[in-house]
């Protein structure tokens, strides 16, 4: 048996474990009780797509701003009650070592916290995934000689 065959074999036996459980519980009607949890290659498919609908992403932090111009008897330079120009809105992130911050016009500033949030829910993901494939080697391919 080849290396792949073999490892894909496991992957079924565990598979077919985890059906023949399943079954039992249906058979049984307690079905709802029962939670078999899913085999790590499940998991890594289910997080896979996760991924993958999440939809566009973006490192980063945004930041809101009020300025004081330079035009004379401006509203912004009132002696009594000052009223700054704004808010501005700010990107700010670091990838691959290097710094920006980004100016975000008004209309784009909702779409921009929606991708910044997304990509805190990326890395989530992303760290659930790494977990799940680490799991499945262990389940699948590194516990085939009885070690691990
Ligand atoms: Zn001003």
């Amino acid at each position: 048996m080849s290396y792949l065959t073999s490892s894909l074999f496991c992957g079924l036996i565990t598979d077919s474990i985890r059906m023949l459980s399943v079954t039992n519980c249906r058979l049984r009607g307690v079905e709802r009780r029962c939670l078999v949890p899913p085999s790590p290659t499940q998991k890594v498919q289910r997080l896979k797509k996760k991924i993958l609908d999440l939809g566009p992403i973006h490192p980063g932090r945004i930041t809101q701003q009020f300025n004081v111009c330079g035009t004379p008897g401006c509203r912004c330079k009132d002696p009594k009650r000052p009223r700054k120009h704004g808010p501005y809105h700010n990107l700010s992130y670091t990838f691959q070592g290097r710094s920006r911050t980004l100016f975000i016009r008004p209309e784009c500033v909702a779409e921009m916290k929606r991708r910044t949030q997304r990509y805190g829910k990326w890395r989530e993901l992303v760290e659930q995934f790494i977990q799940a494939s680490i799991d499945s080697a262990r389940e699948e391919v590194l516990s085939r000689d009885g070690k691990a």
